[in-house]
């Protein structure tokens, strides 16, 4: 499996819009990794995940052709992961496609579900089949194709409905964690009881080097807590990917930073762009 990391930012992103602190500034003297837009991945060129303000951005920076993704998983309902203004734009006359009349099937759970339901009908968007919606439902596996997927409950108390997602595709399972803080009990059981090792896990770091940060999000002292009691219920071992993800000027640390603290703990940082094949 691959997954490519399209926006590492929180909501604000970095430089965050209207900020002037010390790392925004030092973002935008340095640029490059430093630069995060609000968060979105996609999995083997064919599963997006999150719908941010920046997919414009995305389709142009990473030339993903987002007339061809078929499937989108939302996490939650925060608008830097639900920008539902932009799914208008796949109707007539804002989109025309060269072959067939490929749908977009967003795949969406309560809150989230409610309000893009909500949008695509009043946009009649999946009456004209631009844009369709299906109810998934936490610790329930569905299908995409050949890929099995799981949402589980994310602790992300600012949102009413987040979720995690857990993605099979042959013998390879990865888990894309933004936005929670340390998890629920519930997920460890499930994670074990559905026999999951991971070979990538995808961890919030929105609060970085902030100490013990629990709120909605995580900093990394936590990140490595985590990893810590994945490992003893074996659901991460040592040839686990661990991705840092989802961060904030608030995590008080810029890319070259993060590098560095997470070196001794063989964790890779994410940065717009990246891409991990395993
Ligand atoms: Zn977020
Ligand atoms: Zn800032
Ligand atoms: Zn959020």
């Amino acid at each position: 499996m691959k997954i490519k990391y399209l926006g590492t930012g929180a909501a604000e992103g970095i430089p965050a819009i209207f900020c002037e602190c010390d790392i925004c500034e030092e973002a935008k003297r340095l640029g490059g990794k430093n630069i995060r837009t609000r968060s979105q991945a996609l999995i083997d060129g064919k599963i997006l995940i999150d719908f941010p303000p920046d997919s414009f951005y995305h389709m142009i920076e990473h030339q993903v052709n987002l007339s061809n993704i078929q499937y989108l998983l939302i996490t939650h309902e925060h608008s830097d992961h639900l920008y539902l203004g932009d799914l208008e734009m796949r109707k007539k006359p804002f989109a025309h496609f060269k072959t067939y009349e490929k749908p977009l099937t967003v795949f969406a759970h309560g809150e989230s579900y409610r309000i893009i339901k909500e949008y695509v009908e009043k946009h009649k968007l999946a009456e004209t089949r631009r844009v369709l919606v299906q109810e998934i439902q936490p610790n329930i596996w569905f299908n995409i194709e050949d890929y099995e997927i799981m949402p589980l409950r994310a602790n992300h108390p600012s949102a009413k409905t987040p979720v995690m997602y857990l993605i099979k595709h042959k013998d390879k399972v990865m888990l894309y964690a933004h936005d929670t803080s340390y998890f629920l009990d519930e997920s460890f059981s499930i994670l074990t009881d559905n026999n999951i090792v991971l070979d990538l896990i995808s961890l919030d770091c929105t609060s970085a080097l902030l100490k013990n940060y629990r709120g909605t999000h995580m900093s990394l002292d936590v990140n490595l807590a985590l990893l810590e009691h994945l490992r003893e219920l074996r659901i991460i071992t040592d040839k686990t990917t661990v991705v840092v993800n989802h961060f904030s000027h608030n995590g008080l640390a810029n890319y070259d930073t993060l590098v560095e603290v997470t070196k001794p703990y063989g964790i890779i940082v994410s940065y717009d762009g990246l891409e991990v094949a395993f």
